[in-house]
């Protein structure tokens, strides 16, 4: 029976391009998008015209009713849910002092609530059942050594850490992966708020001194995904070419 995938935030940026490489893989590929509409639906008519099978599914993840309407209608579809990807996130670049309280709050119901929303539905309504999961958390550097100006994004980037950890220890019995990506500087919308002279300067203190590219992170998760990961669960791989070791 094909497998089916689900990656939150599949319409554009890095989710786009994991979409993309499961669906060359063979996937059923269910693509959320909340705001993108159109690039989901151009998305999925060009996947579709190469005969991959693609679902949209619209939902804000942060909301719950949504993400449990999203896995409901997927499940309807293809029956169940292998691999998770939580790829969605907004970030923020400013003074914690600064940041407004109502963006906090977004941040947090996206990047946290979000990610609790549509695990909480996939877990208890396809991968416990059926005793077979993998679930791959997006992450971010800044989750790990913390980011200044980004102080409401690091801590829920660090959230996501402790989520996977604890998580994977309590649902490995029922043969459930959960890992994470905690990915470097990469060439996606979130990086718009840089001028040129912001990336140049990045770039010097990259090791391998270049920004990462969408394609670095996707072959992160479809390694994840895959058998070749099959020992591999609550750990932390970061696509960053050296920027934190
Ligand atoms: P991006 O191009 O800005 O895309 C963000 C994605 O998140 C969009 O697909 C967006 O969907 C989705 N999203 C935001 N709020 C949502 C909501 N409430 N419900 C559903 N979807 C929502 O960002 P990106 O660079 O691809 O980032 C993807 C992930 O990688 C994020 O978790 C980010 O924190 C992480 N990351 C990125 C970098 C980087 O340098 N780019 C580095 C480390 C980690 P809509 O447009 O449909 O709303």
């Amino acid at each position: 029976m094909t497998e089916t995938v689900l990656i939150t935030g599949g319409a554009r940026g890095i989710g786009k391009k994991i979409a993309e490489d499961f669906a060359t893989l063979g996937y059923n590929v269910c693509i959320n998008y909340n705001k993108s509409e159109k690039e989901a639906s151009i998305l999925k008519e060009e996947l579709a015209s190469m005969g991959y099978s693609v679902l949209m599914c619209k939902a804000d993840i942060s909301k719950e009713n949504e993400a449990r309407e999203m896995i409901d209608t997927i499940l309807k579809t293809f029956g169940k849910i292998d691999i998770l990807v939580n790829n969605a996130g907004i970030c923020n670049y400013e003074l914690f002092t600064d940041i407004s309280y109502d963006n906090i709050k977004k941040i947090i119901d996206t990047n946290l609530l979000g990610t609790i929303n549509v695990t909480k539905e996939v877990l208890k309504k396809s991968m416990i059942k059926n005793q077979s999961g993998n679930i791959i958390n997006m992450s971010s550097i800044w989750g790990i050594v913390g980011g200044s100006c980004e102080v409401v994004y690091s801590m829920t980037k660090a959230g996501i850490i402790g989520f996977t950890k604890a998580l994977a220890k309590e649902v490995s019995l029922s043969n459930i992966r959960v890992n994470a990506v905690a990915p470097g500087v990469i060439d996606t919308d979130m990086l718009s708020n840089l001028n040129k002279e912001d990336i140049d300067n990045l770039k010097e203190q990259i090791p391998l001194n270049k920004i990462g590219t969408k394609e670095d992170v996707s072959n992160v998760v479809l390694f994840l995904s895959s058998n070749k990961s099959k020992y591999i669960t609550g750990q932390v791989i970061s696509p960053n070419g050296g920027f934190i070791m």
